[in-house]
């Protein structure tokens, strides 16, 4: 199965909550109108985003709602796509390592029903018989609906609980960062061309891809747009290149607490 790579992206209008018996809590989309935006555009309000959901994961907060916010403002995140490392013969697909599924290999139909879970009748296949299916073969809806692929379709759903586990390893990534710790920060299904004037573009199979691009770039940048607080640890869109708090309060609370302990060191 060829992956599809974007250098922008869709959501709906409208996204709703809704509950699997078996499989859990997902947001799926209502209404069919799709809208087109560049992420890249948006990249401040989307890492705030993110990363304050993260923030609220470890502060042991329940967020479903606000995943439901997220999805509305920027559409899904697009599991569906990029956690896809390896298709192999078997039509078992291997996934990228660090997945919110918590397995490395599924089996196609499993994984068709896994984003696909109210959606019985499209995409089954029987098993034995499967020899050509691909996710995107399988739920091909292209030619009628003019829908590029599975995760664009108005079926497609992604559990609130996949947005949850990836803001929390954002927010987490983030504090390794700030803490001047080591870490890995893997690119999934991502791809770069350089142009005839030599300038660069990014194309991404996802959202989630797509950020993971801003988190580098941001965690590259001299004047990053975001940053953690460094008293408190809370994302603030910061104004300047010296700023290191989300707040006067938070640098005043900050001074004190650090002349404090100097002075107890000195006596
Ligand atoms: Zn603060």
């Amino acid at each position: 199965m060829a992956l599809l790579y974007f250098e922008s992206w869709c959501k709906y209008d409208r996204y709703k909550l809704k509950q699997h018996k078996e499989k859990g809590l997902y947001l799926c989309s209502v209404g069919d109108e799709r809208q087109e935006y560049n992420p890249f555009e948006r990249r401040a309000e989307i890492l705030f985003a993110l990363f304050n959901l993260g923030m609220l994961v470890k502060q042991g907060k329940d967020i479903v709602e606000k995943t439901l916010d997220f999805t509305s403002r920027f559409g899904f995140l697009g599991f569906g796509q990029a956690v896809i490392e390896l298709e192999y013969e078997d039509c078992s697909i291997k996934f990228h390592h660090g997945n919110p599924f918590g397995v490395d290999v599924m089996h196609y139909t499993d994984f068709a029903d896994l984003i696909f879970p109210f959606e019985k009748k499209s995409h089954r296949i029987i098993k034995g018989n499967e020899s050509k299916a691909t996710i995107l073969f399988a739920i091909n809806y292209e030619k009628n609906n003019r829908i590029p692929c599975a995760i664009f379709h108005p079926e497609y759903c992604e559990q609130s609980a996949w947005t949850i586990h990836y803001a929390a390893y954002l927010y987490q990534t983030l504090l390794k960062f700030y803490d001047g710790n080591a870490f890995e920060h893997r690119l999934w299904n991502v791809k770069t061309y350089i142009r005839e004037d030599g300038k660069q573009k990014w194309q991404f199979d996802s959202l989630k891809s797509a950020v993971d691009i801003m988190f580098l770039e941001l965690l590259q940048s001299e004047a990053p747009i975001i940053k953690l607080c460094k008293r408190c640890r809370k994302p603030y869109v910061s104004q300047s290149k010296k700023s290191q708090y989300c707040s006067a309060s938070c640098r005043n609370v900050y001074h004190v607490k650090r002349s404090r302990q100097k002075k107890r060191s000195c006596n």
